[in-house]
């Protein structure tokens, strides 16, 4: 009987979890507003978006969608501006359990990253400045006022002196690298990501996963840390299906489009 009850209530739990799979109640905005937001996240470089392209305040134009239809794999490998904007981030002091495949952040458009922050690990590596961590010097990117917004993290979480066995030492931020077993550039390599401390992380390769094929977690990670993260512009990996919970990295268009779509982690 109690073993039925059991049963019972861990499908209803396993219910829940689905449930929040994906930002519940989040409307998908059209392309041309998260245009006009992830050209507000980035105002240093960003000038407008202009028929089917980003202008940039160097006259310079990106396109946004490159006419290629693309599978999941595909828009990671390869995505161009619209897929890096396709999938909806929700924020807030929630976990969630994405659904196969959801990976808000996890598609980017390489061309769109390196004309933010550099082409080259040395164009990158002349914005770097060192950020202190907890009594260790790390370097991001001062460009799009990545190492200004992780000063602020710092400062919000040092007030919490139970969070510093999980953010330090830090496992890293620039370093010049292909997203791992993938064609595509990390975020790492633009000084623009931050690993905190492996000891409690998560993360789908190692667990054996295989691409859309992974097995859920259990995040170790207080949830005051992603959201101190997601509040000044950081996206968690805690979030995306292929999931990676030390990763955190500098994506404010997503955090706003998640909010203007009316996602929550919290739902
Ligand atoms: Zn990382």
């Amino acid at each position: 009987m109690s073993r039925s009850i059991d049963r019972m209530l861990a499908g209803v739990a396993f219910a829940t979890a689905l449930a929040t799979a994906f930002p519940v109640g989040a409307a998908d905005l059209t392309l041309a507003r998260k245009l006009e937001l992830l050209v507000s996240a980035y105002p240093w470089s960003l000038a407008k978006p202009e028929d089917g392209a980003i202008r940039f305040r160097d006259g310079s134009l990106l396109p946004v969608d490159d006419g290629k239809t693309k599978g999941h794999a595909e828009k990671l490998a390869a995505g161009d501006v619209e897929d890096s904007l396709s999938q909806v981030y929700p924020a807030g002091p929630c976990e969630t359990k994405p659904d196969v495949n959801v990976d808000p952040g996890r598609i980017r458009s390489d061309a769109l990253m390196m004309r933010l922050y550099g082409k080259t690990a040395k164009e990158v590596e002349a914005s770097l400045v060192p950020v202190d961590w907890f009594g260790k010097t790390l370097r991001l990117t001062k460009r799009q006022g990545v190492a200004a917004a992780l000063e602020k993290v710092r400062d919000e979480l040092k007030a919490m002196p139970e969070m510093k066995a999980f953010l330090a030492p830090s496992a890293g931020t620039f370093n010049w690298r292909k997203v791992s077993g993938a064609p595509n550039m990390s975020v790492h390599s633009f000084g623009a990501a931050i690993d905190i401390n492996t000891q409690y992380a998560d993360y789908w390769v190692w667990s054996g996963g295989k691409p859309g094929r992974v097995t859920q977690y259990r995040n170790k990670y207080p949830m005051k840390i992603v959201d101190a993260f997601e509040r000044h512009g950081f996206i968690w990996g805690g979030r995306w299906y292929h999931y990676d919970t030390m990763h955190f990295e500098y994506r404010p268009e997503l955090i706003a489009i998640g909010k203007a779509a009316g996602a929550s982690a919290c739902h």
